[in-house]
């Protein structure tokens, strides 16, 4: 099956957050918990997202709405799991909006899904200012990047549900200080939720599902 490629310009700000809550109107009529997965590029994104569905029990309806500048690379990652997936091209912009997100809603099978990952354009900056209708906010850090990030990237660390510190199979090799990092997380976003895990390894992955699995019955329990 060829993957649908939407290729869109970006919105302007001010019009966003009118559509991102009518993006979430949606979502929560149909009760599907919708998560969005932030990161510089290559910190993970894809990787968690498709070992996540891999550790889901099969029964389970998941979803990915793919946000790339070009390319379909990492939405065939996603449909070789046999999930729905929509490929979301920005032609050079550096983030998804509520507009691209309700046009990617548009061809996915909605009726059909309990939970929806975004992955967002990689980047630590703007996509944090564009809110897509999203009930939860997740953001990947590698280990290789460095402890600092949370003072380098206020915003995106401020407004994060949970925190993922990926990678950390490369702790051993690298002087990032986890004491330093949950440190400087507790200072802006005492309320985020830190999780160690390793996509490789499977590391941390438990705490990981617990809280998810957590997340969709609460979704699923709302009317
Ligand atoms: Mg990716
Ligand atoms: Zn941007």
């Amino acid at each position: 099956m060829t993957i649908k490629v939407l290729t869109m310009k970006e919105d302007i700000l001010g019009a966003n957050d009118a559509k991102a809550k009518a993006n979430q109107e949606r979502l929560d009529n149909l009760r599907i918990l919708t998560i969005n997965v932030m990161s510089s590029p290559g910190a993970g994104k894809t990787s968690l997202i498709t070992n996540t569905i891999r550790k889901m029990p099969s029964a389970a309806r998941i979803a990915v709405i793919e946000g790339d500048v070009a390319s379909s690379i990492d939405a065939e990652r996603v449909q070789q799991l046999g999930v729905p997936v929509v490929q979301i091209n920005t032609a050079g912009g550096c983030h998804l909006d509520a507009r691209m997100m309700a046009e990617a809603m548009d061809n996915l099978p909605m009726e059909k899904i309990d939970l929806l990952f975004i992955e967002n354009v990689g980047n630590l900056i703007c996509p944090a200012e564009f809110a897509l209708g999203e009930h939860k906010r997740v953001i990947i850090l590698s280990i290789p990047e460095g402890d600092d990030k949370p003072y380098k990237y206020p915003l995106m660390f401020t407004e994060a549900d949970v925190i993922l510190v990926n990678k950390s199979d490369l702790q051993p090799y690298t002087d990032f200080n986890v004491d330093a990092f949950h440190k400087a997380v507790k200072g802006i976003n005492p309320k985020a939720q830190i999780f160690h895990i390793s996509c490789k390894t499977g590391d941390g992955f438990d705490d990981w599902l617990k809280w998810l699995r957590a997340e969709m019955k609460a979704k699923k329990g709302k009317s």
